[in-house]
């Protein structure tokens, strides 16, 4: 960052200290700057502060410096950042003036904050870097702890026979918001954890989120013999060892970092089992002091919280003995305690025999537990039963915390205007207060509809640049620019599925009938379209075959170029479909899909969601605010998958598509847009990370910073 600081203008001095806090991912003017200092290298860059300043002309600066106007704008933005990082006046430090000085350490495999930094997959990542933006915002004294992942999660290019490949590129580094964590002499810091009879070392960059910091390790480095070196790579790659050995370096490796940078935390939390090895490092920590191996683990859990974050059992990492035997041994002689009652701390019988499973070694070790909607509460506490013999399923104390999802981030700029025209300037401030929605009753219909066509506008484009470019540049043929969306029409009801391609999601359940389905996409007068976009694990065969079958609709001439797959889904992407579809769809097969997020931010937008009542959804649908799919629940998968198809086409052709025809003199479908506006008004506030944050705060971090639970905040 010095080497960019030197080459500013005087007046432009603090421009790289912008850019290297990604609070101008949530904050649209820190962004505005970035574009309006080099519009054509702003969008070259995808959208990249850092990379902006990196190229950015000697001469540009200089004009940029001079010109009043792009200075009136820079010094406001520094003002309102300067206000943004200090804490003075933020809900928490206003709240528990008494705890500030406590830390609340947050452990996640992934982050997910913006694309130019790819150490994200999915729903989890997003759903941290989330966390991370809100407890900024909030003000909590809150630490992220994760993996800078040097080759990031693949990208996905799917040609025209469908099967989805994966390329790994070198994420830029310099060209990222990260820096090197230095010691007092300048040297880079360096964290060690013992591995299968070798140290294996990490370096830590830092990553700022507003106030918070983040703390990446990366394996990366000279020290390590070339298969370590691999260690952190790649996000989800590899096998079981290479897994095992990835969280050995996030729980252990991660609390050995904290400490080395001097934080004492008063509060560990674990987003998913993938850290939990954290807990025996906490507990070996207080054992080398002189403790018992029970009253260590009492203590560490008292400071301890743990999020589950599937019901999928093949979404909780479980070990062979031979890799716990190969990578522990000499651990549990340093918790005091034998190989046997090591092992029972995470025994649980897999399918495939007797392992270690990190979700039971967090149920064992930790203190507090939570799933993440209120009926994926009730099946963890099923799922987990036997953890505790003898307890009935409502005495299993997992609790529940609905997800949300970070506003200031998810809320297109077109919609933020309206809001601060219609709900007032505090909005933002206070958009956790139902009550405050309720001034959406004096947004025009007009407003609403017309901001909505502009940003469904941009989604055409978006997806016909995209493809443009591709076939510009030769890399695809007829086929893919085809099925990338250009024959889509923008006055045509929009129904859009993106997300990860898991079996379960059910992306191909709208091709159950396909005549029926051919006949509500080409009506000549009420025309329907689909655009799909997501990415399948690289491990997941039947995953690729939904991608592959989807991409055969696509092309198939049945549908008339009214169903389209868009490549390579992530954060950038998203945000264009969460903002410009005209319905949300979303078919996990129930009870599978945890929370789920993206509906949220299709919602806050705007946009009603078309789904089974699964995850948020069941707490979201209110009957106004868009449809639910499926009345029934049956035990057979083959006979669900066929009633939940039948649901979905029968509230097309009854109710979706003639609600969205049925447009006045003015073009406006007006019980359309009432749905839009109740979409907005029951959800934002309820599935926002603001009013998720604080129910962390009040429900698990304030008992274990304070050791005792504590009464609501007033
Ligand atoms: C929000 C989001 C997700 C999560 O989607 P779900 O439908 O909740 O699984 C995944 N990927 C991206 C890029 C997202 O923005």
């Amino acid at each position: 960052m010095k080497d960019l600081i030197d080459r500013m203008p005087e007046k432009l001095r603090r421009l790289p200290e912008l850019a290297y806090n990604v609070w101008w991912s949530w904050n649209a003017e820190a962004r505005d700057i970035f574009r309006r200092l080099d519009y054509p290298l702003w969008r070259r860059t995808q959208h990249n502060p850092v990379k902006v300043l990196r190229l950015v002309s000697d001469q540009t600066l200089i004009a940029r410096s001079q010109d009043a106007a792009f200075l009136r704008r820079y010094n406001k933005v520094l003002m309102d950042y300067d206000r943004a990082m200090s804490n003075g006046h933020s809900w928490f430090h206003v709240t528990y003036p008494q705890l500030t000085h406590k830390t609340i350490a947050y452990f996640s495999f992934e982050f997910g904050l913006h694309s130019s930094l790819p150490i994200y997959s999915g729903g989890l990542g997003i759903l941290a870097g989330d966390h991370a933006k809100e407890a900024s915002d909030l003000g909590l004294p809150f630490v992220g702890v994760g993996f800078l992942y040097p080759q990031g999660y693949f990208r996905q290019h799917v040609p025209s026979h469908g099967w989805q490949e994966a390329v790994y590129e070198p994420t830029d580094l310099t060209n990222a918001p990260i820096r090197p964590v230095v010691d007092d002499a300048g040297q880079e810091l360096r964290i060690a954890v013992e591995m299968g009879g070798r140290r294996v070392h990490a370096r830590v960059w830092r990553v700022q989120v507003g106030r918070v910091p983040l703390y990446l390790m990366d394996t990366d480095v000279p020290e390590n013999e070339p298969w370590d070196r691999e260690l952190s790579a790649r996000l989800y790659s590899g096998d079981s060892e290479m897994r095992i050995r990835q969280e050995i370096m996030l729980g252990i490796g991660g609390v050995r970092l904290l400490r080395l940078l001097g934080y004492d935390p008063a509060v560990l939390h674990m987003n998913e089992g993938h850290s939990a090895f954290l807990l025996l490092e906490a507990v070996r920590e207080q054992v080398a002091t002189g403790m018992k191996f029970s009253e260590a683990a009492e203590l560490v859990k008292s400071k301890t919280i743990f999020t589950t974050h599937t019901p999928v059992p093949a979404g909780h990492d479980a070990f062979s003995f031979h890799l716990i035997d190969k990578y522990f041994q000499g651990f549990w002689a340093q918790l005091g305690i034998s190989r046997e009652d090591f092992l029972g701390l995470g025994y649980q019988r897999e399918q495939w025999g007797d392992a270690f499973n990190m979700t039971v070694l967090a149920l064992h070790l930790a203190g507090q537990y939570n799933g993440v909607s209120k009926l994926h509460g009730e099946v963890s506490r099923e799922m987990w039963q036997h953890v505790w013999p003898g307890r009935a399923d409502d005495e299993i104390p997992i609790t529940s915390i609905t997800n949300g999802i970070h506003v200031p981030t998810w809320t297109a700029g077109e919609v933020r205007h309206l809001f601060n025209k219609y709900l007032g300037a505090d909005w933002e401030e206070n958009h956790d207060d139902p009550v405050l929605w309720e001034r959406l009753a004096d947004l025009p219909d007009e407003e609403l509809w017309r901001v909505h066509a502009v940003l469904k506008g941009k989604l055409m484009n978006f997806l016909r640049s995209r493809a443009r470019r591709s076939w510009v540049n030769g890399m695809c043929d007829p086929t893919e620019v085809l099925v990338g969306g250009t024959l889509l029409d923008q006055d045509a009801l929009t129904i859009g599925f993106a997300r990860r391609f898991a079996t379960y999601k059910r992306a191909a359940l709208l091709f159950t009938d396909m005549d029926r389905l051919q006949t509500i996409l080409l009506n000549m007068h009420r025309p329907v379209q689909i655009i799909f976009a997501g990415k399948a694990h690289p491990a997941d065969e039947p995953g690729k075959h939904l991608i592959q079958q989807v991409y055969t609709m696509a092309k198939s001439n049945q549908f008339g170029g009214r169903v389209a797959f868009v490549e390579d889904y992530d954060m950038h992407s998203a945000r264009y479909f969460k903002q410009g579809v005209d319905v949300w769809l979303n078919t996990p097969r129930r009870p599978r899909e945890a929370s789920g997020t993206s509906g949220m931010k299709a919602s806050l937008n705007g946009i009603p969601n078309l789904s089974i009542l699964d995850g948020w959804w069941v707490e979201g649908y209110n009957g106004a605010n868009g449809w639910a799919i499926g009345e029934r629940q049956f035990d057979n998968p083959e006979e669900q998958d066929s009633h939940d198809a039948e649901s979905i086409y029968r509230l097309l052709e009854e109710e979706i598509v003639p609600l969205y025809y049925n447009q006045d003199r003015d073009g406006i479908p007006r019980g359309w847009v009432q749905v839009m506006r109740e979409a907005i008004r029951s959800n934002a506030w309820r599935f926002s990370t603001r009013r998720m944050v604080k129910e962390y705060t009040t429900e698990l971090y304030l008992k274990a910073m304070l050791g005792a639970p504590v009464a609501e905040p007033a």
